[in-house]
């Protein structure tokens, strides 16, 4: 197949991690934590009776040691670009006892500080009280080579005092599915927490009724090493208004915007209103890049929104197929609340939910400020998504008519149930003027769908008409358009093929993906012949995801 202005790379023969300039560590024994973690500035709970469910009172943290997998442990995979960029480590750490015994929750580095965040969360448009770290542990602060402060957290490493009925653990599939979509996400350009590592037990097994059928089955127990800056969540805030914890809200907020917001001054007057601007702008700029690559959360619950502003909590997140608006990955939502075209709203939600959790420590005027703020969010989003399918679209300006070009095209895909990632990026690969020729678009898979639409030529003309407003040529439509259109996202049926492998110990397909999602603008040799960018398989039309993970 011929494939315009597109070379491919060869992954599997590409194992080389550049490291640049600065030394690698490739002992772990001298990857060592900043001591004392900056979150010790902040009231940690030390309750013995670590593992009991309590209602956590006047702190932010209790500190919990890890409960170690049992049984033989194997790394499943790690990313490399992670352990490189993000925490200093050389990729062959990954062959020594301590990496894998870091990640089972085995191995502590020096410095470390072991804690679980207490957050509660409205979930799905109730309040839930406390949830908080159920089943993770946040395990010190790495502060890099390039000066950036990092927060290490295992996800499945035992039970903690926010477990409520949970076992703490976590199983091997949706652990697989959280490495992958974090790395995925990061590299297509999503906001995200990222993910160094999985390891899976042998002889660790839980108990999970994967499709709520009354049928438990055992699985194996995995857990995954994530990294992000800081782990607050709207959650955070939120339980310390509910809980009536002014002063603990008012030491948490300020060491936030201390730490993670430094173009805030600490005694700007004006402070709190400039952290909800800012936590609200970036929340929904990392909608728009959701909505930009059919990205579904699934639960976009206040607990599993950063303050951060980055994608968080991956569970039965999606990446639409099949074109529809109303696209709902998880099984569990019936009503649709957080299908695929509500995030935005979902997000505005969420924001005034983060507004009212604020009021405690603010002023009259603050008050009338924040909420000034939250009357412009919703034109923001308007024009954040819109432009982020103009850019799809090769266009770098928003004119009049936009909205209903790219409506008009959304809904041609709709109606033939054409593939969103597909027909964007086939759509980059065919030459203007080839865009209504039967022939070539009959090469095309998902073009192909489009085109049986009757108003398909007339949109073509439409398009053209407003690539030609803006003088786009066809090369610069071209290279913008597969810089912002990737080849290859995190379908749930590529997934699940690795899923299964992994299952059954084979880890082959899994570390492939990790890496082929490093470049996903790229079309891939090996990721071609394994029908990675073809039309999805029948079987896996309509899949849907648990909670149960
Ligand atoms: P999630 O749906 O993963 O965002 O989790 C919602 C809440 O349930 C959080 O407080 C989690 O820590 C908690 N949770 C989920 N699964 C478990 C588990 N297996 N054990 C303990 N807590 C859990
Ligand atoms: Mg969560």
């Amino acid at each position: 197949m011929k494939r315009a202005f597109c070379v491919f790379t060869t992954l599997l023969h590409e194992r080389k991690v550049h490291i640049g300039s600065k030394m690698k560590i490739s002992n772990m024994k001298d990857w060592k934590f900043k001591e004392p973690p900056v979150y010790a500035e902040l009231p940690i709970d030390e309750n013995p009776e670590y593992n009991v469910p309590v209602a956590v009172k006047n702190a932010v943290f209790s500190k919990v040691p890890t409960e170690p997998l049992i049984g033989k442990v194997h790394l499943v995979c790690a990313s490399e670009d992670c352990l490189v960029n993000v925490l200093d480590l050389d990729p062959a750490v990954t062959d020594s006892e301590e990496f894998v015994d870091l990640i089972a929750g085995k191995y502590l580095p020096e410095g470390g500080l072991t804690v679980c965040h207490r957050y509660g969360g409205y979930q799905f448009g109730f309040w839930a009280d406390q949830l908080g770290d159920g089943r993770a542990h946040i395990l010190g602060e790495y502060v890099n080579s390039k000066g950036e402060s990092w927060q290490p957290q295992l996800k499945g490493s035992g039970e903690t005092p926010y477990s409520r009925f949970g076992d703490g653990r976590a199983v091997l599939r949706s652990s697989i599915r959280e490495m992958l979509a974090s790395e995925a996400c990061h590299f297509l350009g999503i906001p995200t927490t990222r993910a160094a590592g999985l390891v899976v037990s042998e002889e660790h097994k839980i108990w999970r009724d994967k499709t709520y059928s009354g049928r438990a089955k055992q699985e194996n127990a995995a857990i995954v090493l994530r990294v992000a800056p800081s782990w607050y969540r709207l959650g955070s805030v939120e339980i310390l208004l509910k809980r009536r914890e002014p002063h603990t809200m008012k030491a948490m907020v300020d060491h936030v915007i201390k730490n993670y917001f430094p173009q805030i001054g600490v005694d700007d007057e004006d402070k709190y209103v400039k952290l909800y601007s800012e936590v609200a702008h970036k929340n929904l700029d990392m909608v728009a890049t959701w909505q930009g690559f059919g990205f579904t959360h699934g639960v976009l619950n206040t607990d599993n929104v950063s303050v951060l502003g980055l994608t968080i909590d991956y569970g039965p997140y999606g990446f639409i197929e099949h074109y529809s608006r109303h696209y709902v990955p998880n099984s569990s939502d019936d009503l649709g609340r957080y299908a695929f075209y509500k995030q935005p709203e979902i997000m505005l939600w969420n924001l005034e939910k983060f507004a009212e959790a604020l009021q405690p420590i603010l002023t009259e005027d603050q008050k009338g400020k924040i909420a000034a703020v939250g009357d412009t969010l919703e034109k923001y989003v308007t024009d954040k998504v819109l432009q982020t399918y103009l850019i799809k679209l090769g266009l770098t300006t928003i004119q009049d008519g936009d909205d209903e070009l790219v409506d008009n095209f959304l809904t041609i895909m709709e109606r033939t149930r054409a593939d969103f990632t597909a027909t964007f990026r086939q759509l980059a690969e065919v030459p203007q003027s080839q865009l209504t020729d039967k022939t070539t678009l009959e090469s095309k898979w998902s073009l192909n769908k489009v085109q049986e639409a009757s108003d398909w030529s007339a949109w073509v003309n439409k398009y053209i008409d407003r690539l030609q407003a803006e003088k786009v040529s066809e090369e610069e439509r071209t290279s913008r358009m597969c810089k912002a259109n990737p080849v290859y996202v995190p379908r749930n049926w590529i997934m699940q093929e690795a899923i299964n492998d992994a299952e059954n110990n084979d880890f082959e397909k899994v570390r492939f993906l990790l890496k082929l999602f490093e470049k996903p603008f790229e079309p891939n040799e090996e990721a071609e012949k394994r029908g990675y960018s073809s039309q999805p398989p029948s079987w896996s039309y309509g899949l849907k995801l648990s909670c149960s993970s």
